[in-house]
């Protein structure tokens, strides 16, 4: 059913406590956390606790949840204290989407180039 945890899933895992993570911020339908190999000095993943495949389909199938996620990456933003900010959601393998949970990238902490690679 959408938006059940997933035995293969990494970032399900993460919100079950079974992987470790640095948690930055939880609230009760997201959790944001540490990217193991960070590419800004503030680089944070935001996820929302329920499995669904990418931001497109939780747009979709679950929007309220979706503006939740949305809403942390400013939160996010705020705690580190950044005026400016990028936030990304890979959708799909050939734009870079390694893990199939949707989740944020919240990139800050130093200059951005447009386009991005
Ligand atoms: P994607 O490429 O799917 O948009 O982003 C997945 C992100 O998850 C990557 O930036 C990658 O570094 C991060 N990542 C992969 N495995 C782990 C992990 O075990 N822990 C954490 N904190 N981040 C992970
Ligand atoms: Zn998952």
């Amino acid at each position: 059913m959408a938006g059940e945890p997933q035995d293969d899933c990494l970032f399900c895992k993460v919100v079950a406590g079974t992987i470790p993570a640095t948690i930055v911020r939880e609230t009760e339908t997201t959790v944001a956390f540490r990217d193991i190999n960070p590419q800004a000095p503030t680089h944070v993943l935001v996820i929302p606790k329920a499995h669904y495949p990418n931001a497109a389909e939780l747009s979709v199938a679950a929007p309220e949840l979706a503006a939740d996620v949305l809403r942390e990456t400013r939160a996010v933003a705020e705690e580190d204290k950044l005026d400016s900010y990028r936030v990304v959601f890979n959708t799909g393998s050939g734009a870079g989407q390694t893990v199939f949970h949707a989740h944020a990238h919240v990139l800050g902490g130093r200059g951005m180039q447009w386009p991005p690679g």
